[in-house]
């Protein structure tokens, strides 16, 4: 760890001081770095194993006794008021944000827009928070409603911070609960700045929102077994959301996981195949190929694929890698050297089993210990090989060809994964018979990576449980009751 900080403002990220009370921190400091040129990006404190039994008490206390719960109006007000100063300190978010987690300028104000974006849309379904009424005969009357369930931990991963968190966080708010969250052990700091700004609300009553800081194996596990949380919200690798079924199942604990994939993206030779090279080159290098709905399995109809795969590769070459600051970067690096050195492990096994047709560089000067990875694309591999399987976050793709929809929907289903699709074509009968035949939470049609507020992501298999955004995402975190009332005395 160097000592120079990128800002020094940024080093008095204490979190142990008063003003951020929200944050429960009475462990050791760690050094939280830029993965392009290893700056010290902030000091950051971390929780202990107590400091989560404290969290969870202090959120229990704040769900049973404060107005949260039931007041819809309240929690509409504080969600939109967080959203205005997400907007109004964007500049300062998103240039930590870029520091600390690697991606460029431009996608990280997308990141905190989103993250705006999510939180209005929740703030305004803060008041619609619905259930049902019906005639149940001639005496009796029933209610079914959606009661929040209480403490909601919500577990994060590094690659979008703000907006996988306020896709959780924002809905389980709106809904009337109580939240714990554990940040990515690499991002604590974007974390932290962009949740002060909701801790500093008037109306956000104590103990509603509490951070812990700190390796997930040590205060994420804790924080998972600890008694009086209700429901784990997590978002991170299929094997830890795995680890964290099991240890839930022991408690009967409610699970909702985002988790890992290996989208298939389709293109057909009718697409209009300029706009599917664009297509396919942000699919798999959006963050880096750091995102869980990376395009990383590419399958070209055959008669097209030689043509397609060239005009792919020429653009990935000319690429260039830098720093994520940079305005003339468009390749920015990995979150860390350790993410790296595990794509580049993939990329050597690539290299053994099958053809890499782009160009193998780095950065020259004071950027060459950085964590860059070139844009990598590999042919001739078998579906069996791990760099097809596995999911490997970082900027690599695999190029398949087939011949017709019953094979590209066998390779598109090739995988234990199921998150997201592309498919790229002008037929509208075969896009909509692709869509119905790939199994994933998403299928893009001629597009890729947008997302929306309004509409519900998850993952098939391997790939999640539950659904987040949309209204669908609101639900997740209640929990349903019948009231049900008979004026006449039945005796059995
Ligand atoms: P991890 O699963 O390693 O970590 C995610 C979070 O879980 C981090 O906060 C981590 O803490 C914490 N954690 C780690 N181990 C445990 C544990 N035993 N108990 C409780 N918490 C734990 O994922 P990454 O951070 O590496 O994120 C990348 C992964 O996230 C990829 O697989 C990606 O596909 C997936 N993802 C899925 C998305 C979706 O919507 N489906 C969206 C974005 C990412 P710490 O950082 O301290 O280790």
């Amino acid at each position: 760890m160097t000592d120079t900080f990128v800002r020094p403002e940024w080093a008095t990220l204490d979190i142990g001081k008063a003003e951020h009370r929200f944050v429960v921190t009475s462990g050791e400091s760690f050094g939280d770095t830029d993965p392009a040129t290893g700056a010290l990006v902030a000091v950051v404190r971390s929780s202990t194993v107590d400091d989560v039994s404290d969290a969870v008490a202090r959120a229990n206390a704040a769900f049973s006794s404060s107005p949260w719960r039931n007041g819809g109006a309240l929690r509409s007000r504080v969600l939109w008021r967080f959203a205005e100063r997400l907007r109004a300190n964007i500049d300062e978010l998103a240039e930590l944000l870029s520091r600390e987690q690697g991606k460029s300028l431009r996608e990280a104000r997308t990141e905190v827009l989103a993250a705006a974006n999510l939180t209005d849309y929740y703030a305004g379904l803060a008041r619609s928070v619905y259930g049902r009424s019906m005639a149940l005969g001639d005496t009796a009357h029933g209610v079914v409603l959606p009661e929040p369930l209480g403490v909601i931990a919500v577990i994060t991963p590094w690659n979008w911070p703000l907006q996988l968190l306020m896709r959780s966080l924002a809905p389980a708010l709106a809904a009337g609960n109580a939240v714990v969250v554990k940040p990515a052990s690499l991002t604590p700091a974007i974390t932290v700045r962009a949740l002060s700004l909701l801790a500093a609300d008037p109306d956000l009553p104590e103990g509603i929102l509490t951070v812990l800081l700190g390796a997930g194996s040590v205060i994420g596990d804790a924080l998972v077994e600890a008694d009086g949380v209700d429901m784990i919200c997590f978002t991170g690798e299929s094997a830890t959301g795995s680890s964290i079924m099991r240890k839930a199942a022991t408690r009967i604990r409610k699970v909702a996981l985002e988790l890992g994939g290996k989208s298939p993206n389709v293109v057909f030779a009718d697409a209009d195949l300029d706009k599917a090279v664009a297509g396919a080159l942000d699919a798999f290098l959006t963050t880096t190929g750091q995102i869980c709905t990376a395009g990383s399995r590419l399958l070209v109809e055959r008669s097209v694929a030689g043509e397609f795969v060239d005009a792919l590769v020429a653009r990935a070459d000319a690429l260039s890698l830098g720093d994520q600051l940079d305005p003339t970067t468009t390749l920015a690096p990995l979150v860390s050297g350790s993410q790296r050195a595990s794509v580049e492990q993939y990329i050597d096994r690539a290299r053994a089993e099958g053809t890499v047709l782009t160009r193998d560089r780095r950065p020259e000067g004071e950027l060459s210990e950085g964590a860059f990875v070139p844009p990598t694309i590999v042919a001739d591999l078998p579906m069996e090989s791990a760099v097809v399987q596995e999911e490997i976050f970082g900027p690599v793709l695999t190029v398949h060809a087939f011949d017709d929809e019953d094979e590209a929907v066998a390779l598109a289903n090739g995988t234990q994964f199921g998150l997201a699709a592309g498919v790229w074509t002008r037929d509208v009968d075969r896009a909509w018979r692709m869509g119905r035949g790939i199994r994933s939470g998403t299928v893009w049609v001629n597009t890729y990576h947008h997302f929306y507020a309004e509409t519900e992501v998850g993952g098939f298999g391997a790939s999640g449980l539950g659904r987040q955004g949309g209204v669908q995402g609101l639900y997740e975190f209640t929990e349903t009751k019948h009231i049900n009332f008979d004026s006449k005395v039945t005796l059995w």
